[in-house]
């Protein structure tokens, strides 16, 4: 691996570790390209809610201000990238794709960790038989791809569909058709590889192979030591050949602009 895009901070008050030491064991572990991704920060006003997993919005500038300080001085040993996990929330993803074109975000992988708008709604990962569930899920990652912000799919096989497996083939093969016919990576995560997570599921990695999806392997780093390991890399690489997936280490970064169609039709 010599390019990771999933990488945390403390920022979202599950992860640890200063940026510096992620940058630090990134070097040392030989990786040329760092991405971070740290869980976005959601305006859900008017409502009062409050996510437990994320910065605040007022913390936004803080953390481009801290990579791009970073950035300059790994300079010629480490590229930084500065990037965002979000979910595509419907009524909330217009508001997010301005701030962050506003403090100069460069991409944004999809990590669809709720649907709806997460408020009330159950997370993605929890065991489901419910149809409706998985189709939501699918229709709405599919959606947020649509919105040509999003640079690559975090963990799509996120969603835990636990009922009939021809139910999860057809909904999934969808998203994995979408995700082909707009040219967007899936994540193989090596966190849900390291932590012997529900994902990678091998069904959703069947599915992609036949479909021809291409993959990128993302760490999903919540430390600083999670950059560097061997094991799930070589567990997801065998993945991959298995299910003769192609693997790509630079995915395009898209524009992070409001004037999509997407973004169009939910203001009115
Ligand atoms: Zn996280
Ligand atoms: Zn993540």
């Amino acid at each position: 691996m010599t390019a990771n895009y999933h990488t945390h901070t403390p920022r979202c008050r599950h992860a640890s570790g200063t940026e510096r030491e992620y940058a630090e064991n990134a070097r040392k572990g030989g990786l040329r390209i760092l991405g971070f991704s740290d869980h976005t920060p959601y305006d859900y006003s008017p409502s009062a809610y409050k996510s437990g997993i994320r910065m605040e919005v007022e913390e936004l500038g803080d953390y481009v201000s801290t990579l791009e300080g970073l950035r300059r001085e790994y300079e010629g040993q480490l590229d930084i990238r500065i990037g965002l996990e979000v979910e595509y929330y419907p009524k909330l993803f217009r508001r997010l794709l301005d701030t962050a074109k506003a403090h100069g975000v460069e991409y944004m992988i999809l990590g669809q960790h709720f649907v709806g708008n997460e408020e009330g709604e159950p997370y993605s990962g929890q065991p489901t038989d419910d149809e409706g569930i998985l189709d939501r899920y699918v229709k709405q990652s599919i959606e947020g791809l649509q919105t040509g912000a999003i640079t690559y799919v975090a963990h799509p096989d996120l969603m835990r569909y636990v009922g009939d497996g021809r139910i999860y083939d057809r909904h999934m093969r969808e998203l994995c058709r979408a995700a082909r016919d707009l040219s967007i990576p899936l994540e193989i995560n090596l966190l849900g590889v390291r932590d012997h997570r529900h994902y990678p599921n091998e069904a959703f990695w069947r599915i992609a192979g036949e479909e021809g999806n291409t993959a990128i392997l993302g760490a999903d780093a919540h430390t600083p030591q999670d950059l560097m390991n061997a094991e799930s890399e070589a567990r997801a690489l065998d993945m991959i050949r298995r299910y003769g997936l192609e693997l790509t280490d630079a995915p395009r970064f898209r524009r992070i602009t409001t004037m999509t169609q997407t973004a169009e039709k939910e203001e009115t």
